[in-house]
Order: C-alpha cells, then sequence, then structure tokens
C-alpha cells in the first residue's frame, strides 16, 4: 500500500473536470494516509485561458473546508503547483505568501510566456538545443525562487514538440542538471517523482533514473511522489515502479509536508 499521493489535480484546475470529493473518496479506498491537491497556478502564460490562474480564495476555501470534514479519514494537504518562469516570480511570491500553503511545486511549463506543450519553443531547434534551452531555465527559476517545496518533473521536456524531441542523451545536460539539483538540495528544497510519463508514452516517470540517482548523490534527501493526476482513475498510477526505483537506490524515506515544512516518513 501507498503512503500518499502529492500531485493531484482537481476541477479547480484548467485542465481538469474532477471533483474533489470524488478525489478524496477515491484516496481513502486505496488506503493513503495523505494526499496533496496541487491545481496549477499559471500565470503569465500567453495564449492559456485565464481558468488557468485559478482563484485562489475559493480554491483555498474549499480544500480548508474538506480538510477539516475528512481529518480523521486522510490529511488533505493545501497545495497548489505553481508554473513560474523567471520573469513571474514576483507574482508567485505574493500569492504563495497570502495563503496556508501546506505544499508548493515549482514546475516550469513555459519559457518566455509560450508554453511548452504548444510546440512553438521547439521551432528551429535540435532536440539537444531544446533541453539545453529548458534546463538553463530551470536553473535560473531554482536560482531565483525559494518559495517551493519540491521541483516538478523535471525532465519532462521531452514530453512535447512530437517524436523528434523525444528521448534525451541525459549525458549531454548533466552538468547543469547537476547545478539544478545541487541549487535545490542546498536551498532545503526537494523534488518529485513524477509518474505521469507513462500515461504520456514516455514509458518513464519524471526525472528519469540516472537523474534520481544522482540527486541522491549529491545528498539530496526530499522527496515526494506524485501521480499528476487530472482524474481519479491515475492517483497513485504507476506508483509500484517508483518505489521499486527508490528501493533499487535503496532509499527508504519520503516526505510529507505541513505549511511548507518537511517531514519524513518510513516506506520500509
Ligand atoms: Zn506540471
Ligand atoms: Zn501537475
Amino acid at each position: 500500500m501507498f503512503y500518499s499521493d502529492y500531485h493531484i489535480h482537481s476541477r479547480f484546475s484548467g485542465d481538469s473536470n474532477e471533483d474533489l470529493i470524488k478525489i478524496i473518496e477515491k484516496s481513502i479506498e486505496l488506503g493513503l494516509k495523505e494526499i496533496a491537491i496541487t491545481d496549477h497556478l499559471e500565470y503569465g502564460m500567453k495564449d492559456l485561458s485565464s481558468a488557468w490562474d485559478i482563484n485562489l480564495d475559493e480554491y483555498v476555501k474549499e480544500i480548508l473546508r474538506l480538510k477539516e470534514i475528512y481529518k480523521n479519514k486522510i490529511k488533505i494537504k493545501l497545495g497548489v503547483e505553481a508554473g513560474v518562469q523567471p520573469h513571474t516570480l514576483n507574482y508567485y511570491n505574493e500569492k504563495i505568501s497570502k495563503y496556508p500553503f501546506d505544499f508548493v511545486i515549482a514546475s516550469t511549463h513555459g519559457i518566455n510566456s509560450i508554453d511548452l506543450a504548444f510546440g512553438i519553443l521547439q521551432e528551429g531547434k535540435t532536440r539537444d538545443e531544446m533541453q539545453d534551452f529548458y534546463f538553463k531555465t530551470v536553473l535560473e527559476n531554482v536560482k531565483k525562487f525559494k518559495n517551493y517545496c519540491v521541483y516538478g518533473h523535471i525532465d519532462f521536456v521531452t514530453r512535447y514538440g512530437g517524436t523528434k524531441f523525444r528521448g534525451m542523451d541525459i549525458e549531454k545536460h548533466m552538468e547543469v542538471i547537476d547545478e539544478i539539483l545541487k541549487e535545490i538540495i542546498h536551498s532545503g528544497k526537494g523534488i518529485e517523482i513524477n509518474t505521469s510519463g507513462f500515461r504520456y508514452g514516455e514509458n518513464r516517470v519524471y526525472p528519469d533514473f540516472p537523474i534520481l540517482k544522482r540527486y541522491f548523490e549529491l545528498g539530496g534527501e526530499i522527496l515526494t511522489i506524485g501521480s499528476d493526476s487530472h482524474q481519479k482513475e491515475y492517483i497513485t498510477k504507476y506508483f509500484k515502479t517508483a518505489y521499486e526505483i527508490l528501493e533499487k537506490l535503496d532509499i527508504k524515506y519520503i516526505t510529507s509536508f505541513e505549511k511548507m515544512k518537511p517531514n519524513f516518513i518510513k516506506i520500509r
């Protein structure tokens, strides 16, 4: 049985219609002790509907209400997935400080206000150039932004742009990846294992095994596991693989968060 799922989207996200009660009931049924609802807070992206920049007043109120109702059955964490870009950090700092968040995922979904999913950023670049561009942006984000708990799906740049951009020669990017991981660790932050790669035909978790291995070699300790589900059916999907990876790396703890403070949970 799995302990928690720390990356779940609900109908408050621009790309999900899932009902919160259904998510909670499903998580209880799965025997989870904790879940973090991490709806998208995505600001400063061109051509993205305003639904992505969620109404935090409403969202926070609803999560806190459900947190209280279900407190004897499951711990519900007030989370958010902040789609940070180097030029939007002030916005996120302001929003995140305003509410009693337990858990914040920082993710790079776009660069220069353009969503990676649109395929525009990839135009005229080779796969290596695109990945280098992406990782350098992530590095800039982790250097400048500190209002988060874990960095989301660190290498998911391979998901977008078509088959030409799939796969990665990790060795070519290891230097900048190392810098990213070191910055995260030295800032007292962590990363997540995001199992959604399997749903997007990538047949792997984010980040890929060599990056996870490197994270722990460099002294990384804080780690959450998340399905990135937008439908309740995906909650804890492919977690068996994530747990197997941790076993292979001899990692015995995952992290839970309360008001942004990490707590270590023994998983085996
Ligand atoms: Zn994301
Ligand atoms: Zn997500």
